[in-house]
């Protein structure tokens, strides 16, 4: 039977709800396992060609957020910052200037969602104006309404990050359908979505986990893919043990198998080896404000470096992009 949906997925036609659901009951290292892996990295390196891109994030605030998500180290409620802090215009574009001379395929700007809209663009126009014309950047921000994503697309972003997460509305105070209303306002602007299945925690449900892979599949995005919950201390979900590294391998592989192939990105975070191995082709290196870290330099402690994600793509046999990114590619 799984043999039957993976030769599916591969020949492109869509999957089934229930389909997509028994790849997930498939136990991690099992036969039928291994073919999802092995299936998944084809799927994923014929979608991009062999090549996988490596994105990198400045966060550029922190504050206590009053949208509370309980796995988010700004959630007012996790008492992680209590303080503000905010990146400053100079460092923001040096920063933006030091990943392209690393050679990021997209830079991305991230805020708590509580950041002010109109320091965002101010913010964001000082730094496409000091970066080259095909810098692909990306916006990571809280809601936002159609006029203003026509405001972020005239400033000269390619896209969007955005997600409804595991858990929202419950763990979130934020409502699915607003979550869905940002990225449609998004690409009703001309701006692409790139999104993800995240938060994972161990005490999501496969129902959970197939009804957000359906989601990130009908968003139409540049790319899906699967993150884990990383735990912070002292915080209400650290109860919960970490989703480890071979599980989420198996995870992202299901989403890639999932989407069609119109999708030519599947991302995975934190990088990892052997979720790259599985056909992740998306990693995303860090610098800034970090909502999974308690510290606010998050490069000195849990984010990555370009360098660090180009050496985990090439451990997993990939061709690393030169040049901006073909998921993100569209006309400025
Ligand atoms: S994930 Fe975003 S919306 Fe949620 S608490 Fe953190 S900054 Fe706020």
């Amino acid at each position: 039977m799984i043999e039957k949906i993976v030769e599916k997925s591969l020949n492109d036609k869509e999957l089934s709800e229930k389909e997509i659901k028994d790849l997930f009951k498939v136990p991690v290292f099992s036969k039928q396992s291994s073919l999802l892996l092995w299936a998944a990295r084809k799927k994923s390196a014929q979608v991009s060609n062999g090549f996988a891109e490596v994105h990198a994030q400045i966060g550029l605030n922190i504050t206590p957020c009053p949208q509370n998500c309980l796995f988010c180290s700004f959630a007012a409620r996790n008492k992680v910052f209590t303080d503000s802090f905010e990146l400053s215009i100079d460092d923001a574009v040096f920063q933006a200037r030091q990943f392209e001379a690393e050679k990021a395929n997209a830079i991305y700007l991230m805020t708590t969602a509580n950041y002010s809209f109109e320091k965002f663009i101010e913010t964001s126009k000082e730094i496409r104006r000091a970066l080259k014309r095909d810098t692909v950047l990306v916006a990571n921000i809280g809601d936002f309404t159609l006029v203003q994503a026509q405001e972020l697309k005239h400033v000269g972003f390619s896209g969007i990050y955005h997600a409804v997460r595991l858990g929202e509305n419950h763990d979130t105070c934020i409502l699915v359908e607003k979550r869905l209303e940002t990225m449609r306002n998004a690409q009703e602007a001309g701006l692409l979505v790139g999104t993800c299945v995240e938060p994972v925690g161990i005490e999501h449900s496969i129902d959970e986990l197939v009804e957000k892979t359906i989601i990130t599949r009908d968003i139409k995005p540049v790319y899906s893919g699967a993150a884990r919950r990383i735990l912070i201390p002292g915080t209400k979900l650290a109860k919960y043990d970490i989703v480890s590294e071979s599980k989420m391998a198996l995870i992202l592989a299901i989403v890639r198998l999932s989407l069609s192939s119109t999708v030519k990105g599947n991302c995975t975070h934190e990088p990892n080896v052997v979720g790259a191995c599985a056909g992740a082709n998306l990693l995303w290196a860090e610098v800034g404000s970090n909502p999974r870290d308690i510290i606010k330099d998050t490069e000195k402690k849990r984010g990555m470096s370009v360098q660090d994600c180009i050496s985990i793509l090439k451990e997993a046999e990939w061709s690393v992009l030169d040049g901006p990114s073909q998921l993100y590619a569209t006309s400025l």
